[in-house]
């Protein structure tokens, strides 16, 4: 697969679709090609680190970690969507602030509410442990509870969800609590984000039905922590070498999640693997562009048949 540059096009106000057909989905997720910025790929926070981020299109932000308070509020404003992996604070902390940055004027232009897309275990610790009135107003029913600045949608492992001109499907991940990866897929095969997981057998049968054109997988510990990557469900450089034995060829890897001050370290031991894909560290500001190709127009179809 190969990328290309293409230009960001805002798509018509979205709708998911729990029951998108397979047809329409296997075709319309070949008519664009895709970009994604890093707002942040790191483990924790330090100064020019910023936790997970990617925001799709301009519309759609796939987790909400710190990096989105680097966007502009005209940015922020273009956001109609936000999909979760799961609920630690790395990845949901902006969800609310964001909600805060731009429910004025999202109400004044008559804007619908931004969908908020995860499993139900995360819209559950979401309302109990964020949007509950101590930590955080709940969002969902403000600024009026027929008009809120934000929806919670639920999804489920292999859903596919059609969110503006962007097809994603709901990946199996292992963590610590309920969490879920995601595939986005476009015209040159399917961009994969891994979200927080350990082993993940389940993965790997999935993306061996689907044309993968950049694999974004996190490697959160060095190979000293091992055991601490165990108990927190998490991949260290060890593992990753296990882990990447399931992809069917050579493929990009873009490796996300590992904590400030340890990139050089972690990223020494995972060259040291002599891994047969081209393996690199993410680094928040990188502009993914994954244009258009052949031949993957039927593999997101043949793998819904599956
Ligand atoms: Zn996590
Ligand atoms: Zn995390």
């Amino acid at each position: 697969m190969r990328d290309r540059p293409g230009r960001p096009r805002i798509g018509p106000l979205a709708v998911r679709t729990r029951a998108l057909s397979r047809l329409r989905f296997a075709a319309l997720s070949t008519q664009c090609h895709m970009q994604i910025r890093v707002l942040g790929c790191s483990g924790s926070i330090a100064a020019g680190s910023r936790t997970t981020s990617f925001l799709l299109g301009g519309d759609v932000l796939i987790d909400a970690g710190t990096g989105v308070g680097d966007l502009t509020l005209d940015e922020m404003l273009r956001i109609d969507h936000i999909v979760v992996t799961h609920s630690h604070l790395d990845h949901v902390l902006a969800i609310g602030l964001l909600a805060d940055s731009v429910t004025r004027r999202r109400r004044a232009a008559g804007r619908p509410a931004i969908g908020v897309h995860a499993l139900p275990e995360t819209i559950a610790a979401l309302r109990a442990h964020v949007f509950n009135g101590v930590i955080w107003p709940d969002f969902s029913r403000l600024p009026d509870p027929e008009h809120p600045v934000l929806r919670f949608h639920p999804v489920a492992v292999g859903d596919r969800l059609e969110l503006g001109r962007h097809r994603l499907e709901v990946l199996p991940a292992r963590h610590t609590v309920p969490a879920v990866g995601y595939a986005v897929f476009g015209a040159a095969g399917a961009w994969v984000f891994t979200g927080d997981t350990g082993p993940n057998p389940a993965l790997w049968r999935r993306l061996a039905q689907m044309p993968v054109a950049q694999l974004v997988i996190e490697t959160a510990f060095g190979d000293d922590e091992r055991v601490l990557a165990g108990i927190s469900q998490h991949l260290c450089p060890a593992l990753l070498a296990e882990e990447l034995k399931h992809l069917a060829g050579p493929t990009e890897v873009c490796i996300t999640h590992i904590k400030p001050g340890e990139v050089a370290a972690v990223m020494g031991e995972i060259a040291a693997l002599g891994l047969p894909h081209k393996v690199r560290a993410l680094a928040t500001g990188d502009l993914i562009e994954l244009g258009e190709a052949a031949q993957a127009a039927e593999a997101p179809l043949r793998a819904a048949a599956d």
